[in-house]
């Protein structure tokens, strides 16, 4: 059993039973939970005997980082891990001044299918353990030094973090031993009774949306998902997620050129979030070989002309802008590149679907 699959509750319970005074379960826990330790020799206060008991009937692991992309202009880095059955997950580093932030993926793939996400393309993967959720997190942490009280966490990596909804309480739980839940976020594309579900616990992440069109009709075209939980049910899930003193809702738009990003777009954006209390990340489109050619990113002067539209509307904005916040936004590409590599040797069409062009170009 890999103990970073437990929670704080269970981990002291399961310890407690071979590990006396109770005061070492405490320690141990402070070593995992609080300073991410990656094995029982790094615990170093513990007497040897109790860490050779450990390490005969447990293991404490995380996945393994295969490699790390060269830092963009702004400090961003991806990282590329390798699960234990040969899966791969991404995670982004992000320095951003006095915080850091730390962009983790919740599954190995993504059932949900949108249509201009490279995760969505490639399919489903399966549900990630706590365990490969908090080693993204303590691995970089520990890799950058970056010091617990300066972390963002945010799940908007590859997956659907509501479908994994139990693994990622889990993962919360022990997020929450060193950092406030005013400091993780979790990004949804819309999964209702998920939504729901987060509302009910106790110490709630902060939440945000991939909401990306104005009306269902073009949501339901790049966002299937939308069939199955209507948009005007998911504004009213939102309306009702109880908001502590001083958060928000994230509204996430992505931005697709010719597409959802006119003025009139930004003004029914704009009408549809009302009553939400919610501020809009815009993130430009990040282009992809495995994506619907028709699919670009809006130039500077359309994404300015959208945001300021948004504003006269009142609507509190974000821009994700510079690179490496943009590669944190397409997660699933570097995996995806790796892929892509191993279909090509093996002869398989990449591309499976075009989008509709002619019908994007009459929108505008
Ligand atoms: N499944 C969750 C979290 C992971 S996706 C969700 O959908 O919210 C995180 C964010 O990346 C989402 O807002 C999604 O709309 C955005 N995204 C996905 N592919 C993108 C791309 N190619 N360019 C820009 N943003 C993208
Ligand atoms: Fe899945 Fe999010 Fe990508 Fe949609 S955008 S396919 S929900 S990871």
């Amino acid at each position: 059993m890999n103990l970073y699959d437990l929670a704080p509750a269970q981990l002291e319970q399961v310890l407690g039973e071979i590990v006396s005074p109770p005061f070492r379960v405490k320690q141990i826990e402070e070593w995992m939970h609080v300073r991410g330790a990656a094995s029982f020799e790094a615990m170093t206060n513990l007497p040897r005997d109790v860490r050779a008991a450990l390490a005969e009937r447990f293991t404490i692991s995380f996945p393994e980082v295969l490699t790390r992309t060269e830092p963009a202009q702004d400090g961003s880095q991806k990282y590329l891990f390798r699960l234990h059955d040969g899966q791969r997950i991404e995670s982004v580093y992000m320095p951003m001044g006095e915080r850091t932030s730390v962009c983790l993926s919740s599954q190995a793939g993504c059932a949900v299918g949108c249509t201009f996400c490279v995760t969505g393309f490639f399919g489903p993967g399966r549900n990630i353990a706590p365990s490969e959720m908090l080693g993204q997190f303590f691995t970089i942490r520990s890799e950058k030094q970056i010091p617990a009280d300066h972390m963002n966490v945010v799940f908007m990596g590859m997956g659907e973090p509501l479908l994994n909804f139990e693994n990622l309480v889990t993962t919360l739980d022990v997020l929450y031993r060193s950092m406030s839940p005013r400091r993780v976020t979790v990004s949804t594309s819309g999964i209702i009774p998920g939504i729901d579900d987060l509302a009910r616990l106790e110490r709630r992440p902060n939440l945000a949306v991939s909401i990306n069109a104005p009306d269902r009709k073009r949501r339901e075209e790049i966002m299937p998902i939308t069939a199955k939980y209507p948009l005007d049910e998911l504004m009213a899930s939102l309306r009702r997620f109880p908001l502590e003193k001083g958060r928000d809702l994230t509204i996430e738009y992505v931005l697709l050129a010719g597409y959802n990003d006119a003025p009139r777009d930004a003004v029914a954006l704009a009408k549809l979030i009302r009553g939400t209390h919610a501020k809009v990340n815009a993130i430009p489109f990040n282009p992809d070989p495995n994506l619907p050619e028709w699919m670009k990113r809006p130039g500077d002067a359309a994404i300015d002309r959208f945001v300021d539209t948004l504003v006269q509307n009142g609507v509190r904005v974000t821009v994700r802008r510079s690179k490496g916040r943009e590669i944190a936004a397409a997660c699933g590409q570097l995996r995806g590149k790796e892929i892509a590599k191993s279909r090509a040797t093996a002869g398989r069409p990449l591309r499976t679907a075009s989008g509709p062009a002619s019908e994007a170009d009459s929108r505008r």
